[in-house]
């Protein structure tokens, strides 16, 4: 029988940040198991590339914490690697009046969490993003930057390979727990010493073996994307976003310039189907009738949920994601844009006793596991504090 000191199941950004914190902390042997042939193939393969930095969150969270931290330590990275590293910052416009306050709340929030932020008026944006439109004032970041998120999660597995402490073994599910030192997988039975759950938009059925997070469920949202025309990717500079609704965690239909100089336009986030729902149809299985029950359940309890389903699932329409998209800038076409094959899904958990969208990472652990639920955005950015943070405080 296999045996590891740590049984990391999930190898997207969380399970390798948090296998080579380990390692650098001396940690002799890891296994990681990923249910895929390859890296990437869910959220840390399919986001925007965007390392976010610190403005969005209430500074008494773990996003706020490790956001910026996390931005810094990527970039760090990136340089250290050699990896495409874009610092193009990003501008938040103000669609109308009525989002003044909320720009301004944003901008005292991103002073207290220590990012560094400018309140631009109409004349200054222009000099930064001359197509970017705003009622009177928009915010201006400054660690705001792209990366090249497949890039990173190979050069972090080529650092684990490196060390031969390590295993990562591709195409081997965790399938269910023998008892509660021994994993079951399709390569036979692994005896642990301790279990690290960073299986994304898995993570509570995981938790589940467990007897963990009974009262929680992931409700899966779909990000769609559409691409600028290569002929007008230069009107955008950077990162084009717009004020978000801060009773939801997603931020809106935004402008991002990769690091390939291509401009994207989204994500959306729409209620899915499915956990892996990328296709109109694909991957849905008999887990739908969950997944709708649990959304007509926070239909009718959660105002906020709500207004995500009654305006998201609209931007399917190309005229309604241009109106939303057009909202941002001085000069869009609807044929200037087409819809990109670029799919993600936002594995989002929701607390069912308290029908609450939960806004925070969360962290679980009882005796010998541990586990990482809700891993949404910013953990790309976060993912190396959120590694340390993990280590500090609950491994070491
Ligand atoms: C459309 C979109 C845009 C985003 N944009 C940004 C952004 O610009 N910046 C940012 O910081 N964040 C962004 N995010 C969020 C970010 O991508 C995620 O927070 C992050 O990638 C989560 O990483 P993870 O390792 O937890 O999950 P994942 O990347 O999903 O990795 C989990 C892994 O676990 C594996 N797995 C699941 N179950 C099992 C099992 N039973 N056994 C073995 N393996 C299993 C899966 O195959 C998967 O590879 C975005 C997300 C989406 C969807």
């Amino acid at each position: 029988m296999k045996e590891t000191d740590y049984l990391i199941v999930g190898a997207g950004i969380v399970g390798l940040t948090i296998a080579r914190e380990l390692l650098e902390r001396g940690a002799e042997k890891i296994i990681i198991l990923e249910k895929e042939e390859g890296l990437g193939f869910h959220a840390s393969g399919r986001n925007s590339g965007v390392l976010h930095a610190g403005i969005y969150y209430p500074p008494n969270t773990l996003k706020a914490q490790l956001c910026l931290k996390g931005n810094l330590l990527m970039q760090e990275y990136c340089l250290q690697k050699n990896l495409p590293l874009m610092r193009a910052g990003k501008v938040i416009v103000a669609r109308d009046e009525s989002e003044l306050p909320t720009l301004l709340q944003l901008h005292d929030r991103a002073i207290e969490n220590g990012a560094k932020v400018d309140l631009l008026d109409e004349q200054q944006l222009a000099e930064k993003e001359p197509n970017a439109k705003t009622y009177k004032k928009a915010l201006y970041s400054h660690y705001t930057a792209m990366v090249d998120n497949k890039a990173i999660l190979n050069a972090l597995q080529q650092d684990l390979l490196q060390s031969v402490r390590v295993q990562l073994l591709f195409g081997s599910p965790l399938q269910s727990l023998k008892d509660e030192f021994t994993a079951i997988t399709p390569q036979g039975p692994i005896r642990f010493k301790q279990f690290i759950n960073t299986a994304g938009a898995y993570a509570d059925r995981v938790a589940h073996h467990f007897g963990i997070a009974k009262d929680y469920y992931f409700i899966p949202f779909k990000g769609i994307y559409h691409k600028l025309a290569a002929s007008k990717s230069h009107l955008v500079n950077g990162n084009i976003y717009p004020v978000p609704n801060l009773g939801n965690p997603f931020l809106g239909v935004h402008f991002t310039k990769n690091i390939h100089g291509d401009v994207y336009v989204g994500p959306t986030a729409i209620p899915a189907f499915g956990r892996e729902n990328y296709g109109l149809l694909k991957g849905i299985d008999k887990e739908i009738f969950n997944i709708i029950k649990n959304e007509i359940i926070l239909y009718i309890f959660n105002p906020e949920f709500r207004k995500v389903t009654m305006d998201e699932p609209k931007k399917y329409v190309s005229r309604y994601f241009f109106r939303d998209a057009k909202r941002l800038v001085k000069a869009l076409e609807p044929d200037w844009m087409v819809r990109a094959p670029k799919v993600g899904i936002r594995p989002q958990l929701i607390s069912l006793k308290d029908k609450k969208l939960m806004m925070d990472f969360l962290v679980v652990k009882e005796r010998h596991s541990l586990h990482i639920l809700n891993a949404i955005s910013p953990a790309f950015t976060s993912s190396l504090a959120f590694a340390k943070h993990i280590v500090d405080n609950y491994l070491s």
